[in-house]
């Protein structure tokens, strides 16, 4: 891939995460920061985005996979790596060879891995995973489910070494009573199964429970590690959602695409497949070089979406391609090929947010990002 700024590309502020770090940090006192980097860091690039947290101290990242975390280790990054998903047994060796921390997500996959190490006479290294309530995975203990003797059974097994405890909130971002209650639940949950560890003269570890909503809503909590992703990148699943507290998190993501060409079109002529936008008047059209296949949906075609040019707001009409779409320029002066469209950003002190697409498709930022593909250079910001 070409390192320049080609047809549309994605242009990252690694400065500006050492401010959202810094916001995060100040909310949770002397609760260390793991760096929850999976899926490629929501798709703005997991090494660079490690690489600049590890230098700006934190020493205990998250990932998804062995192959995410391999990544990582092979760039260079030296500190904790935790597994926060499945790894297959045919690739429990590599949890060796690369160092790496996994989750103990059943008693049964805890057993499998320390068969697997006692016969290569190995240890290896995990977290503990408590399903109080998600329901994903994680050994069962919620009310009427649990699975106590469990815990106990994991820490003791001989190969294995258990440097942790953790759970997931499904609904922390809600601060409806019904969801505070249940996450607040969790927390008890989560403490009741390492005051048993506790009594029962085992070290429970590491703790940790918060995602960035567990953060946002709940503050320090006092556990050893929380573990945001999103956040580092500037920004919280949906901007209409309110939090218990504000960081001043700002966004680390432009993305931008060139203009390939601009025509006026005649009052009647219709504007890309499907015909769906027929202009009313002569209109000036600029062609955008990015379209569905670098992330942005054909789902958001005909609804009006924004771009910025030359600072100001131009309209996407007619349907988005794969690789191209067209934005209404009439009102814009000067555009012309070569000049520069932010889809995401700011421009010339006008802002264009991510939400903004996320909110027409119905979804959360966390997926509009990560949707973000992977022929889109990230280049860090000019
Ligand atoms: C993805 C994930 C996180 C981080 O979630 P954010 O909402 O981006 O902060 C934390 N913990 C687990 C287990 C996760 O899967």
């Amino acid at each position: 891939m070409l390192e320049a700024y080609s047809r549309a590309w994605c242009e990252i502020d690694y400065d500006t995460i050492e401010h959202n770090l810094k916001e995060i940090q100040k909310l949770m006192n002397k609760t260390k920061v793991m760096g929850i980097v999976k899926a490629n860091a929501y798709g703005l690039g997991a090494l660079p985005i490690a690489k600049t947290l590890r230098d700006l101290g934190i020493d205990y990242f998250g990932v998804s996979s062995v192959d995410e975390a391999i990544e990582l280790r092979e760039g260079g990054i030296q500190e904790n790596i935790l597994i926060l998903g499945y790894t297959p047994p045919e690739h429990f060796s590599k949890l060796v060879e690369y160092d790496l921390v996994q989750s103990f997500l059943s008693e049964e996959y805890a057993k499998k891995l320390n068969d697997f190490a006692k016969a290569k006479d190995v240890v290896v290294r995990g977290h503990l995973k408590l399903d109080t309530g998600m329901n994903r995975i994680g050994i069962p203990f919620q009310d009427g489910h649990k699975e106590i003797e469990a815990l106990k059974t994991i820490y003791e097994l001989p190969y294995l070494r258990v440097e942790g405890i953790f759970s997931h909130f499904p609904v922390s971002d809600d601060l409806g009573q019904d969801a505070r209650r249940f996450t607040k639940h969790q927390i008890e949950l989560f403490e009741e199964a390492i005051s048993y560890l506790k009594e029962e003269g085992i070290d429970p570890g590491l703790r940790h429970i918060q995602n960035s909503y567990g953060i946002l809503n709940y503050g320090d909590l006092g556990f050893d590690y929380c573990r945001p992703g999103l956040l580092f990148n500037g920004m919280t699943s949906d901007d209409s959602i309110d939090t218990a507290y504000h960081l001043g998190l700002k966004p680390i993501l432009t993305l931008k695409a060139n203009v390939s060409l601009v025509k006026w079109i005649k009052a009647g002529e219709s504007v890309s497949y499907g015909r769906h936008f027929v202009a009313q008047k002569p209109t000036k059209v600029a062609t955008l070089s990015i379209g569905y296949a670098d992330g942005l949906s054909r789902l958001v075609s005909n609804q009006g979406l924004e771009v910025l040019l030359h600072g100001k707001k131009a309209k996407l009409i007619g349907n988005i391609c794969m690789d191209q779409c067209m934005a209404d320029v009439t009102e814009i002066e000067g555009v012309q090929e070569g000049d520069e469209a932010v889809i995401v950003g700011e421009q010339e002190g006008n802002r264009v947010t991510i939400d903004r697409i996320s909110r027409m498709m119905n979804t959360i930022n966390n997926e509009t990002l990560t949707s973000l593909a992977s022929r889109l250079p990230r280049l860090p910001k000019k």
